[in-house]
């Protein structure tokens, strides 16, 4: 991107941030476990990288949180990239159209989740993935910090122990879709891997940069490793668009005009294919579980602007 075309953008993005800041965000911080309550929610940030590398960050945009459902993202692209379309014979590509943990579909459609992006969807590519490293942990963080550039990328143990106390519902998913036979391993090593890709930490300039390749036709712009073929990359992207935001994906798609993934620590990443890759974060969510000051900074950013895939 050129110099006058990424000061521009930095510019309104200041503008944009400074405006969104002054608002008081409707919602409330994740309760569902407790050390996800413990959140200020008074934080709020936000970086912007382009596909040349140059950054630019305000407010909390170094303050690490909990990535949640921004992971599945990194599974998808994992296992996409391992598998190849196979993997669609265990998991849909339609937007749900409920909540990320919902598990009313999954009955009529026998086990087979709506989308990659939803907790059901995420358990069968986990369990998936477990196939495919010696030390799945060890293997997920690496190419973490491969994506990245970024050696100093770790999980909060706390969230992880507390993700742990709480799993009724993502056990009863892993297990209802295991009478379905799609799930292969056994459920408690299973939701321990899920557990701790929620867990990992990031900061809004670490996240934006680990989803450059998404906007870079499959390639890390750094290193120019190739993660996904660029026909895979585009997919993903269109599941990001079409089911990145649980029962709000339309509604996100309308405002900002961006494939992204939200999760419930209170971030929220887009992208531009070919020009940048973009993080919010604050922690304060509103129904469908999206950070509400995130998406109304990305609507005025895409706005004022005039930057969209549309
Ligand atoms: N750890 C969360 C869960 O599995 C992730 C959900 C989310 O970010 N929407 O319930």
């Amino acid at each position: 991107m050129m110099v006058e075309k990424f000061e521009y953008l930095s510019k309104i993005l200041m503008e944009t941030f400074e405006e969104v800041g002054q608002k008081n965000p409707l919602g409330e911080v994740a309760d569902y476990i407790p050390e996800l309550s413990k959140a200020d929610p008074e934080c709020f940030g936000v970086s912007l990288v382009d596909l040349s590398g140059k950054s630019v960050g305000y407010g909390d945009f170094e303050k690490k949180f909990s990535i949640q459902s921004i992971t599945k993202v990194f599974s998808l692209s994992l296992c996409l990239g391992h598998f190849g379309e196979k993997i669609f014979k265990r998991v849909n590509r339609e937007p749900s159209g409920n909540p990320f943990n919902s598990l009313v579909q999954l009955e009529k459609e026998n086990g087979i989740p709506r989308n990659p992006f939803i907790n059901a969807g995420a358990l069968v590519i986990s369990d998936m993935l477990l196939d495919i490293f010696d030390d799945p942990k060890q293997g997920y963080l690496d190419f973490l910090q491969d994506i990245s550039n970024n050696d100093n990328l770790s999980y909060n143990p706390k969230i992880f122990t507390s993700e742990k106390e709480n799993k009724e519902r993502n056990a009863a998913l892993a297990y209802f879709m295991k009478s379905y036979g799609n799930i292969n391993n056994d459920v408690d090593r299973l939701l321990d891997f899920y557990f701790f890709q929620c867990a990992i930490e990031m900061n809004t300039m670490e996240l934006a940069l680990a989803f450059r390749f998404l906007a870079n036709h499959g390639l890390v712009p750094h290193s120019k490793n190739r993660v996904l073929t660029a026909s895979q990359a585009k997919r993903i992207n269109a599941l990001m668009l079409t089911c990145g935001f649980y029962d709000e994906a339309g509604d996100f798609s309308y405002r900002v005009g961006l494939p992204g993934k939200s999760g419930v620590g209170g971030g929220v990443v887009a992208i531009l294919p070919q020009n940048f890759s973009i993080c919010s974060y604050s922690p304060v969510l509103n129904k469908q579980g999206n950070s509400t000051k995130s998406i109304q900074l990305l609507e005025m950013f895409t706005s004022n602007s005039g930057e969209s895939i549309f």
